[in-house]
């Protein structure tokens, strides 16, 4: 049994109440038997001496020729013995003189050395009957004075109490005993209690330990419908609803947990101090260094802003920072989150390099169609004005050649609107393939034919290389086309006079290619290869626009080749010249 334990204590208490209780008990029943005793003396005393009994009438009744009446008197006395209670032995009369001499009584070696008490005193000093009650005293005591013709006499009667004592330790010896069994009965009850209280709140305390410790697996059994019955049972609801908080937690946290390992923008938590409480592989990735434990605040993000800034600021505000790492473009978002006194920073890393590019492409396009329809404008108008001030004076042929500067440039703004119609179009998916099956190799000749009469004018040697049974693919024909013509056309362009030029077709697997090679002046610069599909790109400015070229045919091209979901690309190797290669689906695109 542990000190201090319920057990115990319910020991203790029920002991103390047992001790308490009996105590009680006895300190009433023993002051009510020494009341009741003191009680019945002083009645009995006053009954058989009142004037009504015939005790008096006989004690001053003189009898004729009387001797001696104190010796009368004990004779009477001694007749009413009974009444009086007087048993020689606890109670004595004692038969005096008014000057309180022994005469006779019922116990002459107590006469003879009588104790003068405050009542004897009192009735030798005033002649009348005196029986004040002391309860402290060890005795009781009353006096009578008789008055027997001449004669005067005091009769004394004392009581030493003995019985009234040893009626009392009978009855301490009682209640002692009472107590002893009182305390045996209540050790048995306490095992009887603690049984159907210590018991259950034992099993109780179990099993919150077993909760206190992770285990929800199991229920405290409830055996009763008291209150720890209900107590107990409100503890098994409440690690019923703890354990599905619990789990529920869990599972945002898993949530969480998944959605930083696999979302794209990069996450760093920092606690107060700066120290890394989570970083998810993207953070890592993007900012190109590995974020452990030894990482901090201040080394990774305290160019951007103090964290001490950071923690300042009241959601939903944040603090914003850029920078470029490994060529990307990152956007830093500082906010404080809050948690009581756990709080922190954390920083969303967001890549915003295809946003930056796109913004950088869409500025230079603008850019560059407001130039390439200013030129001709300018063009157009100088020309327009000047034969407007020569108001027909200017040479007829001068005019005619005039006007065609002006058809021509117009010509060529035409085109350039018209091509970016056909970019638009494609961009915005208005552009619908009309996919119908043809046969691929003679879609190649024919173009070979188309333009065999160009090359002649600027004598190259155009030769045409087919793999035999070239198959029939499914595209767009007229597309097709238009892509074979502009790569072949640019082939023609861009070799000077004289050279040759190669159109080859043939079948890789479920594929067709077509490969235009010439030994013209080619692209030498890498830079230059990487960004020939771009809009506008051109590597001569001034060469092409000779040409009547926009810059847009290539761009045009690998945007209508990307919609069959097939391949325009330069062909690394040396030069001099270009080889453009493009390759189709034979069944065509397949989610068209
Ligand atoms: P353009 O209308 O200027 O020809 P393209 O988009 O067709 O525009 O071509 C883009 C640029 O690629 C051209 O301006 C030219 O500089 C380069 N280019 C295309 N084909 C060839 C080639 N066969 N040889 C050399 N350079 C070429």
């Amino acid at each position: 049994m542990r000190r201090g334990s319920l057990h115990m204590k319910l020991v203790l208490i029920m002991v103390l109440l047992i001790v308490s209780l009996m105590t009680v008990v006895g300190a009433f029943l023993i002051n009510s038997v020494v009341g009741f005793y003191l009680k019945d003396f002083y009645t009995q005393i006053n009954q058989a001496f009142s004037a009504e009994t015939s005790l008096l009438r006989d004690l001053q009744t003189e009898t004729e020729g009387e001797e001696n009446g104190a010796q009368h008197i004990k004779s009477i006395l001694d007749a009413y013995a009974g009444s009086l209670g007087v048993d020689g032995r606890n109670r004595n009369y004692y038969i005096l003189d008014m000057e309180g001499n022994y005469l006779a009584g019922s116990d002459d070696a107590g006469g003879a050395a009588l104790d003068y008490k405050p009542n004897l005193l009192n009735t030798m000093r005033t002649g009348q009957p005196s029986s004040q009650s002391d309860v402290a005293a060890d005795y009781m005591d009353a006096a009578i004075p008789i008055q027997r013709g001449e004669e005067s006499y005091i009769i004394y009667i004392l009581d030493n109490r003995e019985t009234v004592e040893n009626l009392n330790s009978e009855l301490f010896s009682l209640i002692v005993e009472a107590l002893a069994f009182g305390l045996v009965i209540s050790v048995l009850l306490s095992f009887l209690l603690s049984r159907t209280v210590v018991a259950p709140i034992r099993r109780l305390t179990a099993g919150a330990e077993r909760v206190a410790a992770g285990d929800f697996s199991r229920k405290i059994e409830v055996n009763s419908q008291d209150e720890i019955g209900v107590l107990t049972d409100t503890f098994n609801g409440m690690a019923g609803q703890l354990q599905d908080t619990i789990q529920q937690v869990e599972n945002e946290r898993n949530k969480l947990d998944t959605l930083f390992l696999h979302m794209t923008d990069g996450v760093v938590a920092f606690s107060r101090s700066g120290a890394v409480i989570h970083a998810n592989p993207a953070a890592g990735e993007m900012l190109c260094r590995t974020i452990g434990p030894d990482s901090d605040y201040t080394g990774l993000f305290g160019d951007v802003a103090p964290l001490e800034r950071v923690l300042e600021l009241e959601q939903p505000n944040y603090l914003q920072g850029e920078r470029e790492v490994g060529g990307r473009f990152l956007e830093l978002l500082l906010t404080p989150f809050d948690r009581e006194s756990q709080g922190g920073v954390l920083v969303v890393i967001h890549d915003v390099t295809t946003l930056r590019r796109t913004e950088e492409m869409r500025r230079e396009f603008v850019a560059n169609v407001s130039h390439e329809l200013r030129t001709p404008l300018t063009n157009i108008r100088s020309y327009a004005e000047t034969l407007a001030d020569s108001a027909g004076d200017m040479p007829p042929k001068m005019q005619a050649d005039f006007l065609k500067v002006i058809l021509n440039e117009s010509d060529r703004m035409t085109h350039i609107v018209q091509d970016l119609l056909t970019l638009s179009r494609l961009d915005a998916g208005q552009t619908e393939l009309k996919l119908l099956p043809f046969p691929f190799g003679r879609a190649v000749s024919d173009v070979y034919n188309a333009v065999l009469l160009e090359a002649q004018r600027h004598n190259h040697a155009l030769s045409l290389e087919l793999e035999p049974g070239l198959p029939e693919i499914l595209a767009d024909r007229e597309r097709i086309i238009q892509v074979m013509m502009n790569v072949v056309s640019n082939a023609i362009k861009y070799t000077p006079d004289g050279g040759t030029i190669v159109i080859s077709a043939g079948r890789t697997g479920e594929k067709v290619w077509m490969q235009v090679d010439d030994n013209g002046i080619g692209i030498p610069d890498p830079a230059d290869r990487a960004r020939i599909f771009e809009r506008f790109y051109r590597v001569d400015k001034a060469r092409s626009r000779e040409s009547g070229g926009t810059g847009l045919g290539l761009s045009i091209a690998k945007e209508l080749v990307d919609r069959h979901q097939g391949t325009l690309e330069l062909v690394d190797r040396p030069g001099p010249g270009l080889s453009l290669r493009m390759t189709l689906p034979i069944g065509g695109p397949r989610h068209e």
